[in-house]
């Protein structure tokens, strides 16, 4: 989940944790946003400050709610993919319990900012499973997060999420994480709100399971207290009818499965 710490959310880690007690979650990770761009475009705030000022803040939490809240370090990098090399190097720098791995972004542009229509689907759609699967090949990240992003932004739009049209390279993007050895992250920030789906939604998820795939990490991806853990049960349920009896914890960037 994420903090005031991310450019788009305002709650305090305190605030997230006191709601993640309040729930009765027993482990959570704060995996705050840092975003690449194309072109040599950098953010005043994407940098080692805002990465130490992270830390600062998990630290101060992670004391105040010992013994009644493991709280992770972990971090959501998007675009990953743009100069892999120095990309990576910047987060093997940093001692990550766990590391995501997005395509937010095309060309710059946050897929929020666009709107997708009928006209530009297909473009916007290629190139998002584009990245996705260049982020498959070469990004350092623990698991690759909501693998079909674009459809909650089809959905936005009333829209059809093609899903047929990318069944093969979505196949190929799981083959490469399973060959890595890496996983993937079931989201539930769309539940309740945009659809009434997880991110990715059960086709995905046993595919992901014919394939072998074993590692999955479940995220509410909240960025607002009332959202943590939110649609839990029901992740469960789906990850059970897709066929996993268990679900990934990290620590230190290492795996450990955890029955349902
Ligand atoms: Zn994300």
């Amino acid at each position: 989940m994420h903090s005031e710490i991310s450019p788009d959310a305002h709650f305090p880690m305190e605030e997230m944790c006191d709601s993640a007690v309040k729930k009765g979650l027993r482990e959570i990770a704060f995996t705050d946003h840092y975003e690449f761009y194309v072109n040599g475009v950098t953010k005043p705030y994407f940098n080692e400050a805002y990465i130490e000022d992270y830390f600062l803040a998990l630290k101060k939490c992670q004391k105040r709610f010992e013994g009644q809240l493991v709280v992770k370090s972990g971090m959501e990098f998007g675009q990953l993919y743009i100069n892999p090399e120095i990309n990576n190097a910047v987060v093997a720098r940093y001692p990550f319990d766990f590391v995501l791995g997005s395509v937010h972004k095309l060309e710059n542009i946050d897929l929020t900012q666009l709107i997708i229509t009928e006209k530009n689907a297909e473009s916007v759609g290629d190139a998002y499973y584009y990245h996705l699967l260049e982020l498959s090949e070469e990004g350092d990240f623990d698991c690759l997060a909501h693998i079909d992003y674009f459809k909650k932004h089809c959905a936005k739009q009333g829209l059809a999420d093609l899903h047929e049209k990318y069944e093969s390279i979505i196949r190929k993007v799981l083959e490469n994480i399973i060959n890595r050895g890496k996983g993937i992250e079931i989201n539930t920030a769309c539940m309740g709100e945009i659809l009434e789906d997880t991110m990715p939604g059960l086709p995905i998820l046993k595919l992901y399971k014919e394939l072998g795939g074993s590692i999955i990490t479940v995220g509410s991806d909240s960025h607002r207290p009332e959202r943590v853990g939110y649609g839990f049960d029901e992740v469960y349920q789906k990850l059970k009818e897709a066929g996993f009896d268990s679900i990934s914890v990290f620590k230190n960037r290492k795996n450990k499965q955890q029955p349902i």
